[in-house]
C-alpha cells in the first residue's frame, strides 16, 4: 500500500543523514531523480550521500551527477531514499542500505514489490522524476538545477514526451520545469539525437544481427561481448539499440540480448499495446513497465535465448 507524500516529506523532516540510490546500470531516470532528490535535501539542510553505479557519460551534466558515490560506505544512516528501482536486487551492491536503514521506496514500476517501509509507487507515472516533482510541491521550492535534473528525467523515460506513459500532468510538469531556463534544446540533442561513434557502430551490428520472426512483428537482435569490442566498445554502449529494433515497420515486440559478462545476458524488452513485456520478464526475474522491460540471464545465447523468444511469440499470437 501506498504512503502519502505528506507522510514521506513527514518522515525526512525528522531525519538528518540521508542516503539515496537507484537501480544499477543507471539510466536517466534513476541518476536524474537520486540529483533532484539530493539537490532537495541539501536545501532542506540534510547530510545527503548519493549511492550509484557508474553515471554514464551522457548524464554527467545533470547537476550534482559530479557529487555520486560508486562505492558503498560503513556509514549510518538515519534513512534511504530508493528511487526508481522495483525490486530490492535492483539497488545492486548498495541493497545492504534497506536491511540497515529505514527505508523509503519511491518508483513508477509496475512490477513494484513494495519494499520499503514507506512506499509511493505509481506504475502509471512517466517517470521516477514526475513523482519526485510531486513530492517536492509544496515541500521544497525549486530552482533551476532541480528543474534541469526533473526535466532530464522527464524526458528519458518517455522518449521525449512521446510513450503512451506521457500524460498531460507529465506535459504540466515539464512546462513548469521550463520557466527555470534550463537549456532543453540541449539536453534532448544528448540524450535522444547523438550518439558516439562506438555506439552507431555497435548498432550497425546489432542491426545486422536482427531476425524478424511472426511474420515480422518480433525483432531480436543479439551483441556479444566480443562483437561489442571489435566495435570499440562495452554493454555500457548497447542500451539504446532495443527501440531501433522495436521502430521497425510491421514490429510490435522487440527483443535484444547483450552480454555483461560471459555467462550474463541481459534482455531488454520493449513492445507496444499488444504485449505485456513486463510480465515476461518478471518470469525471468526481472521486471519494468508494459511497454518496457528487463531482465538478466544466465547461461549462453544458445540456452536463453530461445526461452524468451519463446514467450514473445506466445504473447504475440494471442
Ligand atoms: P532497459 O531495457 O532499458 O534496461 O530497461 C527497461 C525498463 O525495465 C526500465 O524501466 C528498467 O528499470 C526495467 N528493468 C530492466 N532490467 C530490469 C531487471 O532486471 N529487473 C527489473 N525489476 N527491472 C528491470
Ligand atoms: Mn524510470
Amino acid at each position: 500500500m501506498n504512503n502519502s507524500f505528506e507522510e514521506i516529506t513527514e518522515i525526512i523532516d525528522e531525519c538528518d543523514s540521508i542516503a539515496v540510490a537507484g537501480h544499477v546500470s543507471p539510466d536517466g531516470d534513476a541518476v536524474s531523480s537520486c540529483c533532484a532528490v539530493a539537490m532537495a535535501l541539501e536545501k532542506k539542510g540534510k547530510q545527503v550521500t548519493v549511492f550509484l553505479e557508474d553515471v554514464p557519460e551522457k548524464f554527467r551534466a545533470v547537476p550534482y551527477s559530479d557529487k555520486i558515490k560508486t562505492e558503498p560506505s560503513d556509514e549510518d544512516f538515519d534513512l534511504f531514499i530508493s528511487l526508481d528501482c522495483g525490486d530490492e536486487g535492483r539497488l545492486g551492491e548498495f541493497t545492504y542500505l534497506i536491511k540497515n536503514t529505514l527505508t523509503v521506496n519511491i518508483d513508477h514500476h509496475v512490477s513494484n514489490t513494495y519494499f520499503g517501509r514507506y512506499n509511493f509507487v505509481d506504475g502509471d507515472a512517466s517517470s521516477t522524476c514526475e513523482l519526485v516533482y510531486r513530492l517536492l510541491d509544496g515541500w521544497c521550492p525549486l530552482d533551476k538545477d532541480i528543474a534541469y535534473a526533473l526535466y532530464t528525467g522527464i524526458i528519458f523515460d518517455t522518449g521525449c514526451f512521446k510513450h503512451s506513459s506521457t500524460s498531460p500532468f507529465t506535459m504540466q510538469a515539464a512546462a513548469e520545469l521550463m520557466t527555470y531556463n534550463i537549456p532543453f534544446t540541449e539536453i534532448q540533442e544528448k540524450l535522444f539525437y547523438s550518439h558516439t561513434p562506438v555506439e552507431a557502430k555497435m548498432l550497425g551490428t546489432a542491426i545486422e544481427n536482427m531476425e524478424l520472426m511472426c511474420g515480422g512483428s518480433l525483432a531480436v537482435s543479439q551483441l556479444s561481448i566480443e562483437e561489442m569490442e571489435k566495435n570499440g566498445g562495452n554493454s555500457k554502449d548497447a542500451d539504446a539499440i532495443v527501440s531501433y529494433l522495436k521502430n521497425t515497420d510491421g514490429v510490435d515486440a522487440a527483443v535484444f540480448f547483450y552480454e555483461k559478462k560471459k555467462g550474463e545476458i541481459k534482455a531488454s524488452m520493449r513492445s507496444n499495446e499488444r504485449v505485456n513485456v513486463s510480465e515476461i520478464a518478471v518470469k525471468f526475474g526481472g521486471g519494468g513497465h508494459v511497454r518496457a522491460s528487463g531482465c538478466t540471464l544466465f547461461g549462453t545465447f544458445e540456452e536463453v535465448m530461445p526461452k524468451v523468444v519463446e514467450e514473445l511469440k506466445r504473447a504475440l499470437e494471442v
